[in-house]
């Protein structure tokens, strides 16, 4: 257990991606993020700590506050209660296996926790972004692959394995062949991979990015348009299911895909319209509202009950 002894405790976040680390440095009050910095992703376990450390330690030594705990946010299957990272994707050398919380323990000489990212994203989303106070919520994140997470009665539902509300791989969204090894996931037409890749099969154009996909369809391009309104008219059925199986009214969808909302936030609203839940439940889908900071600032909250104060560190 900490408690937040001074006003000026901080706590900091961290977001390993595929091709950044990004830091942030909260208020450990409010949680409010007073600086940031970025640094690129380096290879292998210990690097990736070093790098998160001396990003960490570049933005305290600008405060006058006292860094009290770090949280970090990375993609993989995490053990929380060790932070130990179990497994993560090829673009991760030398991370699975690793111990990530111990490492950067014994390099700030704070209590460190470690979360999956997607997970973090919604915890920060709940504690000071799109979702402020919702007691149910599902997470989805658009990145390269899609990522769900749940946090239900006020806290992270894990599941049996850690890897509950994972609602990418779920299937009955078509029959194209998934990342995975399964077909007809919902990440073969939501990613940002899946939007890239079916819009050049339909358009037979040369490779885009889901980006570039986005701008097209603002144009007009009717091959990006339709490759949005399906990504988003299967989104609103995994919507329908999470709202169906577990009664959740809220649904907060982030990552880089996101920024499409525009594109996205119509298709998925009337593919929920078209067919309301039998609960009569209200259902809103909302944008993430902390865009690059969610993961970091997530993380950070791992040591943050309600936004007020550090608890069970
Ligand atoms: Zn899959």
């Amino acid at each position: 257990m900490i408690a937040l002894e001074h006003e000026n405790d901080l706590v900091a976040g961290i977001d390993i991606g595929g091709t950044s680390i990004k830091a942030v440095l909260c208020s450990g009050e409010d949680l409010s993020v007073l600086a940031r910095a970025s640094a690129p992703t380096p290879r292998g376990g210990q690097a990736m700590i070093d790098t998160s450390a001396g990003l960490i330690r570049s933005l305290t030594g600008n405060t006058e506050g006292r860094l009290v705990a770090a949280g970090l946010g990375a993609a993989g299957v995490i053990d929380r209660s060790t932070g130990t990272v179990v497994a993560a994707s090829d673009s991760f050398s030398g991370w699975t296996g690793f111990p990530a919380g111990q490492a950067l323990r014994d390099a700030l000489g704070v209590p460190v926790r470690v979360d999956n990212d997607v997970n973090a994203f919604i915890r920060g989303e709940v504690r000071a972004g799109a979702a402020v106070g919702a007691r149910h919520a599902l997470g989805i994140m658009l990145g390269t692959g899609v990522g769900g997470a749940l946090w239900l009665d006020g806290e992270l539902y894990e599941g049996l394995s850690g890897a509950a509300g994972e609602i990418g791989h779920l299937p009955g969204y078509g029959d194209l062949p998934c990342t995975c090894g399964g077909t007809g996931h919902l990440e073969t037409l939501a990613s940002g991979r899946s939007i890239s890749a079916r819009y050049r099969e339909l358009s037979a154009s040369s490779p885009v990015t889901s980006q570039e996909v986005a701008l097209r369809a603002r144009q007009g391009d009717p091959h990006a348009l339709s490759v949005f309104r399906t990504a988003g008219q299967a989104l609103g059925h995994a919507v329908l299911v999470g709202l169906g199986l577990l009664g959740l009214g809220t649904v907060v969808v982030g990552g880089g895909v996101a920024r499409a909302w525009d594109l996205l936030g119509p298709a998925i609203e009337a593919e929920v319209r078209r067919e309301p839940p039998v609960s009569g439940i209200p259902v809103h889908v909302v944008p993430g509202k902390l865009d690059a900071d969610a993961v970091a600032l997530g993380a950070a909250a791992q040591f943050s009950s309600d936004g007020s104060a550090l608890a069970n560190a």
